[in-house]
């Protein structure tokens, strides 16, 4: 039998999933993949019903309902001021996933190199080594993740063709600063790249601004900026990917989104069209809630014997076990409080490419979840680690 592609093939199951199905093998409490345990707004999802009974369910423009992509320019200008015009700068996906794979397949070459900030998430790498390109990382340094100007500097060279800019950061909760951001944007000027700014966690953000990098001087024509629908109204499931982006940029994406997926469903976009003209004091208190949730996951950990990293943004918390004493890494941590304990993370290394040099004593938590299961999580940890 002839092999199949080789850069896909040699990928893993995604550690989300991985650890999701040793919570669920189990009954640990699952605060490993991030995803909310409500099932989000209802009046949003009442929205989607009347939608899907009302139709249109047939295919929907390519480029995505022209109400969700008027929609999707509105919301720009309201929260940042950027100027887009929805007929040509705006696309709709499935999920940011979808949007991330169409802006790496939409403008690498083989050759090319790919700048990306370590701790990364998962998606990114196999779909740009699967265009032929290379991935540089740049890694950040726990416990206060602050960017290094000369090693970051150092990654770009003559074949940087794009940057790859998560903020709010997943996994580890860092919202780049405006100094930070203009530093990056002056390296990517230089280099004359371009920046897939992955923005999902735009608006959970805890007391500090999240400035998208597209609004920085000279920054408009060069960023792809992705939102998500399900991070923004937590329905993960939904998997609506909202994109801003000049023409000549989102020409580029919308070439490989209408071989990848070509639409998205019809009555989801409608219903996410509603939820993004919702008033400010919905966004704030999304915010303000699950600032809540960290404060109190945060508190429980450090009373169970943790130390926390700092975390401005994200659904995610980073906890410290070298206090605990445990002897093993951060994998076989995760797995034995899995069974041991009750309760499900995710062990940093997983988002590094080289292991060996990953550090080995970190975890993520996921803070979206109700108070009463924070609780519960907190009190077997405690009570598993006397
Ligand atoms: N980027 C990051 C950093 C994420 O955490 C996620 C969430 N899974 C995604 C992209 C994907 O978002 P979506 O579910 O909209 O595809
Ligand atoms: N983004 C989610 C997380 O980091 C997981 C999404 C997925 O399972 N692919 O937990």
């Amino acid at each position: 039998m002839k092999s199949a592609n080789a850069i896909i093939s040699k990928q893993g199951t995604t550690i989300f999933s991985v650890m999701s199905a040793l919570a669920a093998e189990h009954g640990a409490i699952n605060l490993g993949q991030g995803y909310p345990d409500g099932e989000g707004p209802e009046d949003l999802r009442q929205a989607a019903a009347r939608y899907i009974m009302e139709g249109p369910n047939q295919y929907p423009p390519m480029a995505g309902m022209p109400r969700l992509r008027q929609v999707i320019a509105a919301h720009d200008a309201r929260f940042y001021g950027i100027d887009i015009e929805w007929q040509t700068e705006t696309l709709v996906t499935s999920g940011a996933t979808e949007a991330l794979a169409a802006s790496f397949m939409g403008l690498l070459n083989l050759g090319d190199e790919v700048v990306v900030i370590e701790p990364v998430y998962d998606s990114y790498r196999p779909i740009i080594e699967a265009m032929g390109a290379t991935v540089r990382p740049v890694r950040l340094q726990p416990p206060d993740w602050t960017l290094d100007k000369g090693e970051f500097a150092s990654a770009f060279g003559v074949k940087t063709k794009l940057l790859v800019l998560n903020s709010p950061m997943n996994p580890i909760g860092k919202v780049f600063s405006r100094d930070e951001l203009s530093f990056i944007a002056e390296t990517v000027l230089e280099h004359d790249a371009y920046v897939v700014c992955d923005e999902v966690y735009e608006h959970l953000v805890f007391g500090v601004e999240h400035i998208p990098l597209m609004t920085l001087p000279g920054m408009a024509e060069r960023c792809v900026r992705i939102g998500s629908a399900g991070k923004t109204f937590s329905v993960t499931g939904w998997k609506v990917g909202l994109v801003s982006a000049q023409a000549p940029l989102m020409s580029a994406l919308a070439k490989a989104h209408q071989f990848i997926t070509f639409t998205t469903p019809p009555a989801l976009q409608l219903a996410v069209a509603d939820g993004l003209e919702k008033e400010d004091a919905f966004f704030n208190q999304l915010a303000l809630d699950l600032n809540c949730k960290k404060k109190r996951l945060a508190s429980g950990l450090m009373a169970a014997g943790f130390d926390i990293l700092p975390a401005a943004g994200t659904y995610f918390l980073n906890a410290d076990i070298s206090p605990l004493g445990f002897a093993g890494s951060d994998i076989d941590f995760c797995k034995h409080i899995t069974l041991q304990a009750g309760v499900t993370a995710i062990p940093l290394s997983a988002f590094y490419a080289d292991q060996a040099q990953a550090p080995t004593h970190l975890v993520r938590f996921c803070f979206c979840k109700d108070y009463t299961m924070l609780d519960e999580a907190v009190d077997r940890l405690k009570r598993h680690f006397g």
